[in-house]
């Protein structure tokens, strides 16, 4: 009996990329191989899973984790998934759980919600097994930080993902962002695809990071568009209007 720790349960709108503002559940997994500067997510596996009862009521109930994968289902049943687009497996980086998601997915799609994965886009050897229940696949392209470089596991990542239909790229830009980085991403993904869809986002302001100025961003997006065909710029929305 498989079992997966969950750190958070909700109903909300998706707040970034091209389906912002469908409804989802959203499943938060706990952990991450990152350490991005701009990280907004408590990512430690916690003892117990909060699930907000009532979407947008900020009151929990909550569930010792890890929770065993049948009685997780269960839980989202609480949901009425044919109001909801899709399940959102975010994080923290899902991947880490991809034995447990490879056992979990099938049992969610068979009660007809499709499945969204938002990914950092870093460990392609763990999204084989899943890459044929997925449904959308958001991929962040992230630039190097504090010495580390991903552009090896993002090519792999993408030459994968490229598989489901709908996919997407994310790129998190702040005004530390350095020419030679977006440079680097756009030639990756125009090697590979110019068709992908790319999402430029500014940061949000978290502890010491600033987005770029407004023209900065711009300039950006048409420095991608000339290599891709569609490139867009979407903060992120959710932020706006105080959802989980
Ligand atoms: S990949 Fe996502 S969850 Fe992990 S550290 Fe970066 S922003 Fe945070």
């Amino acid at each position: 009996m498989l079992y997966l720790p969950i750190n958070e349960i909700f109903s909300s709108i998706q707040g970034e990329g091209p389906y912002v503002g469908v409804r989802q559940i959203f499943l938060r997994l706990p952990g991450c191989n990152l350490t991005c500067p701009y990280c907004d997510t408590f990512v430690d596996k916690l003892p117990r899973l909060s699930m907000e009862v009532i979407p947008g009521s900020r009151t929990f109930q909550y569930y010792d984790n890890p929770l065993e994968l049948k009685f997780l289902l269960d839980l989202l049943l609480k949901f009425n998934f044919v109001r909801h687009h899709s399940l959102s497996f975010t994080g923290g980086e899902p991947l880490l759980w991809n034995r447990e998601l490879a056992q979990f997915i099938p049992l969610v799609k068979e009660k007809g919600l499709k499945i969204y994965l938002e990914t950092n886009g870093t460990l392609p050897d763990r999204l084989d097994s899943l890459l044929p229940l997925l449904d959308i696949i958001s991929m962040d392209i992230k630039l190097p930080f504090n010495g580390q470089v991903f552009w090896n596991e993002h090519c792999r990542f993408l030459i994968k993902s490229k598989q489901v239909k709908n996919f997407f790229i994310k790129i998190v830009l702040s005004n530390t962002s350095q020419f030679s980085d977006i440079k680097t991403a756009r030639e990756l993904i125009a090697d590979i695809d110019p068709d992908i869809p790319t999402i430029l986002q500014p940061v949000t302001a978290v502890r010491e990071t600033v987005p770029p100025k407004p023209r900065q961003m711009l300039e950006w997006q048409d420095y991608f568009l000339e290599s891709l065909k569609n490139v867009r710029i979407i903060p992120q929305t959710h932020i706006l209007q105080g959802q989980l």
